[in-house]
């Protein structure tokens, strides 16, 4: 009988298999089990709380320079092992390899920013404020945090928060997706080599036994979510409910129904091109996928016209071959929920132009493999339009102009990201500034932000105040500190009752 290897948490510098059970993890592709996950339960929650808990003030008291000399001895190993970790994610996610190595690439961006820390920790300093008095302000670690990720990102989600969480003196846990929760490991081995003090960085697998224990400990300071919208607003709205002295801190990033805008003047081509890499690359599970495409007047015809032969000739493989465009789903119960929505579209009465089910390839029959689906007047009323389906189809709606497909866009609840193809400046101006959306791209399908910009959507993609990595991430893994101080020489006599001013 073949061996299922089985993968654990990593708390306090060491492995552990335990908890209330294991679950498969497949490999998409093949759909088939290729390894167990330990689920934990609140024994290990408390192990690595603990352990984290421990770790914290001895890492707090680290030089910023010497976290950072350990975070470039992580991004040196990253690199090393760059296909070993994309490889990894194309077995468990099914994404294919090229987009598997675009993604350990973006992560690594966000390490490379956390290099940066002794600068990004530099604040304000005013002297003299009044009387010999001078005032400045510090950025402190929060101690104990925690990034809850999900399964599409499984290696550059982690990284949005863990670098810059460990950069800013903080311990981190990360319980990543129960359904790809490989790079994980491979993540705390490389940070181990790289020097990491042991309990600075644990993981924790397992799914709401884990998240709800987290979020409840008294010694978790903050949490990063990133997963659907109802999860991001149950882990928010359960986060900030915690009593207690240390009200957590809590961001939370949730799903995405993102509009691709093709005015009459745009590159057809270009727009054409764009809209396919973002509706079907990664099979469509990406929070900046385009799930919608915004025909402007007269452009609906032509987009249309281009795309329905691109869409029908996607190559469609085991995303570990060669020149392939497209892998399977992430799980056969997730390709059965998008084969419902394909239905629940064609009976709205959408029209299906290119069908993606039914789909076969030879050698892995069993993987949960979809083509790709295109409908064409798609309206708002349809839940093919409301809902985030997270798989490769694209829905064309027809709008007459650029104020409707605004309408349109500020309308929808979630506002993640957006993108508008034109040639027009004042077009594209006017866009960026009244279209609702946390992240916006002109002529460019995807725009994820840089390491040193800071990732989050608006409306219902993102319950809290403060985006992800960048300079917001330091803040949120940081509390401010303002100190006012003077000495001896300066005081005045007798006491004051009256508000401190300067007379
Ligand atoms: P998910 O919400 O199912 O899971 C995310 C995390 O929450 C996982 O770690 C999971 O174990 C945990 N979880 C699941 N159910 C839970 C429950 N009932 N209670 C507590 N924890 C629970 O999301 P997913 O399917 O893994 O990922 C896809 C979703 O994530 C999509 O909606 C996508 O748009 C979104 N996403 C958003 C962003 C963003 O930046 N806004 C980025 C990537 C993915």
């Amino acid at each position: 009988m073949k061996q299922i290897p089985t993968i654990g948490h990593f708390i306090d510098g060491d492995l552990l298999e335990s908890g209330i059970g294991k679950q498969s993890v497949f490999n998409p592709a093949l759909g088939e089990v290729e390894s167990e996950v330990w689920l934990a339960d609140t024994r290990e929650v408390e192990l690595a709380v603990s352990a984290a808990k421990t770790a914290a003030p001895a890492w707090a008291d680290t030089a910023p320079l010497k976290r950072a000399r350990i975070l470039f001895r992580f991004k040196e190993l990253i690199e090393r092992h760059h296909d070993e970790l994309a490889a990894a994610i194309t077995r468990q996610h099914g994404k294919v390899f090229s987009d598997a190595k675009g993604e350990v690439s973006r992560g690594l961006e966000i390490v490379e920013f956390a290099c940066g820390i002794p600068q990004l920790l530099k604040t304000s300093f005013t002297d003299n404020i009044g009387g010999g008095i001078d005032n400045w302000n510090l950025r402190q670690p929060l101690g104990v945090t925690v990034g809850i990720t999900p399964f599409n990102f499984p290696f550059m989600v982690p990284m949005w928060m863990a670098p810059v969480a460990l950069a800013t003196g903080n311990t981190f846990i990360l319980k990543p997706s129960e359904r790809d929760p490989a790079p994980s490991l491979m993540v705390a081995d490389l940070l181990k080599q790289a020097g990491l003090p042991d309990g600075v960085f644990n993981v924790l697998q397992g799914g709401k036994t884990v998240v709800d224990g987290l979020l409840q400990h008294p010694d978790v300071r903050a949490v990063s979510f990133v997963g659907s919208t109802p999860i991001a607003e149950y882990v928010y709205q359960t986060g900030a409910a915690r009593k207690g002295a240390y009200p957590l801190r809590v961001q939370a990033l949730g799903g995405a129904k993102n509009h691709l805008v093709v005015m009459p003047d745009a590159n057809l081509e270009q727009a054409v091109d764009a809209l396919m890499g973002a509706a079907y690359g990664s099979a469509g599970e990406r929070c900046m996928a385009v799930s919608v495409a915004v025909a402007v007047g007269n452009a609906a015809d032509r987009l249309v016209e281009a795309l329905i032969p691109r869409v029908r000739k996607l190559k469609i493989a085991n995303g570990m071959e060669q020149d392939v465009e497209m892998g399977p789903v992430i799980t056969a119960e997730h390709k059965t929920r998008i084969e419902k929505y394909i239905e629940a579209g064609v009976q709205s009465g959408a029209n299906l132009l290119v069908d993606g089910r039914g789909l076969r390839i030879s050698g892995h029959e069993s993987g949960f493999f979809l083509g790709g689906s295109l409908f064409d007047h798609v309206t708002p009323d349809m839940t093919i339009y409301q809902e985030e389906i997270f798989g490769p189809v694209l829905c064309v709606v027809r709008v007459p102009d650029l104020a409707a497909a605004i309408d349109l866009i500020n309308a929808h609840e979630l506002g993640n990201g957006v993108s508008l193809f034109t040639s027009d400046g004042n077009t594209s101006r006017e866009f960026s500034r009244r279209v609702e959306v946390g992240m916006v791209g002109i002529n460019v399908p995807i725009p994820v932000p840089m390491a040193w910009h800071s990732f989050g959507g608006w409306k219902r993609s993102m319950f809290g105040d403060v985006h992800a990595y960048g300079e917001e991430g330091v803040r949120f893994y940081t509390r401010y500190k303002s100190i006012m101080q003077r000495w001896p020489e300066s005081l005045n006599k007798g006491a004051e009752f009256a508000m401190p001013t300067n007379k």
